[in-house]
């Protein structure tokens, strides 16, 4: 059995619907179970139309809702040819819309947006395209089965993030999925979305379709888990920074992970947990040219070639500066600054210390002034906003001193605020100004990746 996954740009029209059936039919005999998002762009439609409701723009929300309406009868239009399954799916659209119109008039009135509308409304996205496709593909005589994913994507209650109760989801998900998968049948089912247990819609965090994906991969013990979207894999860096990126053929779960957490858009950066936990291999491939094989990630054998694989960079960083005399050889006092960002959920992108100052990268900046007025009670702390982290992510670069070197005197001439190597020594981080993001990465590529032999590697290890 295999997962795949096809995000918003790969299910956005009846186009790109129809590739994504071909995708699937080409591997029936490996029984894939198929997450599909919301079509592109309809995730932050709706979520804007919970937001128009509760400033009481009731008229914009509605248009909002007409129009995703008329988007998805478009696609039925163009998909589904036979009339009575036509038919039932306009009844559903409709029914969905009505119950949009009536969130949205309930939203208004109390004026305020909770996180359980706010993920009750997300989910309309993942269950109308779904729906669709998985009756496109019966139509395309692939004897598939639609299931929705709150019957066994069951987690907490933490609206807009909620965490999967693992046990739980299993036990589901072996009982629904499995069968079905074993008996022929392809599961067409949604990413991001699942439910309390209590019947109430949760979600699992913007762009967690790929998360639902490898999750499920994980506990069924998938063959491989494919995340298809609209690039060929995991790039070398940003192409709308550096035209020439290349494509990474191989990378180890640890590139993948670091790289997506610091900003690499391909891939949900909680995608990998739980592939590594049974080390089962994810393919980033591109649905519209899926010829190309993409990009394997997996556990690696310990012999990876190359030193650097790619470059990421995160912005909005904000810069947090706290020195303390009483920090002088104190050993609580670092216990006492992470005590404040733990009480208001912040987290650490990158740390700094030296023996009286620390440096702490963070990119939440709704509790800035509560971290300062805390913290301003044993150090002085300023900060600075405007900030990215660069980073530059390979297995090897821990063997590598020499190209430290390489990546510093490369980026002589820009303003570097904070420098951190992280503990898996497999990326080198540095915080520059936001306006030096592009020049700072086109750098850097053009030192590391334009000639692969720089890297005393051969050509094979990218496209
Ligand atoms: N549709 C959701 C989002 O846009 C989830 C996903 O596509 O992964 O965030």
């Amino acid at each position: 059995m295999i997962v795949m996954k096809f995000g918003g740009t790969s299910v956005e029209d009846s186009d790109s619907i129809r590739r994504v059936i071909e995708i699937v039919k080409s591997e029936i005999p490996r029984k894939p179970l198929v997450f599909v998002s919301a079509c592109a762009g309809v995730t932050n439609r709706l979520l804007r139309i919970a937001s128009l409701s509760a400033e009481g723009k009731k008229d914009e929300a509605n248009d909002l809702i007409t129009d995703i309406k008329a988007r998805h009868e478009k696609l039925v239009e163009e998909l589904i040819p036979s009339d009575l399954p036509k038919n039932y799916l306009r009844g559903k659209i409709s029914v969905y819309a009505h119950e949009l119109k009536n969130l949205s008039q309930a939203i208004s009135v109390i004026g305020e947006v909770t996180g359980r509308s706010l993920d009750t409304i997300a989910s309309y996205g993942e269950r109308l395209s779904s729906m669709i496709i998985a009756q496109a593909m019966e139509e395309d005589s692939v004897k598939s089965m639609f299931v929705d994913a709150r019957e066994f994507m069951i987690t907490d209650d933490h609206y807009t993030k909620a965490v999967p109760l693992f046990p739980v989801v299993e036990e589901r998900a072996k009982k629904l999925l499995l069968p079905l998968a074993l008996n022929g049948y392809v599961v067409v089912t949604q990413g991001f979305i699942g439910s309390n247990g209590k019947g109430i819609t949760t979600t699992i965090g913007r762009g967690g379709s790929d998360y639902s994906a490898s999750i499920i991969g994980s506990l069924l013990e998938a063959e491989e888990i494919q995340i298809w979207t609209d690039v060929d894999g995991v790039l070398t860096a940003d192409p709308s920074i550096v035209g020439a990126a290349r494509r990474i053929r191989k990378m180890t779960f640890n590139e993948a992970s670091e790289l997506a957490y610091f900003g690499a858009r391909v891939l949900h950066p909680k995608t990998i947990l739980p592939a590594v936990d049974k080390n089962i291999p994810v393919y980033v491939r591109n649905s519209r040219n899926p010829s190309y094989r993409g990009t394997l990630i997996t556990k690696g054998d310990g012999n990876e070639e190359g030193i650097a694989k790619s470059i990421a960079y995160k912005e909005r960083i904000t810069l947090l500066n706290l020195e303390s005399s009483r920090m002088f050889l104190a050993p609580d006092f670092l216990e006492a600054v992470f005590a404040v960002f733990s009480k208001y959920h912040v987290i650490a992108h990158a740390v700094a210390t030296s023996e009286v100052s620390v440096t702490v990268a963070i990119d939440d900046t709704s509790h800035l002034e509560d971290l300062k007025s805390d913290i301003s009670e044993f150090a002085e702390i300023s900060s600075s906003g405007g900030k990215a982290i660069v980073c530059v992510v390979g297995e090897n670069i821990r063997y590598n001193p020499g190209v430290v070197g390489r990546i510093f005197s490369a980026l002589k001439d820009i303003r570097i605020n904070m420098i951190s190597q992280g503990a898996s020594e497999i990326n080198i981080g540095f915080v520059v100004d936001e306006n030096d993001i592009e020049a700072a990465v086109r750098l850097l590529h053009a030192e590391l990746f334009a000639n692969p032999s720089s890297q005393g590697s051969p050509d094979q290890l990218f496209d």
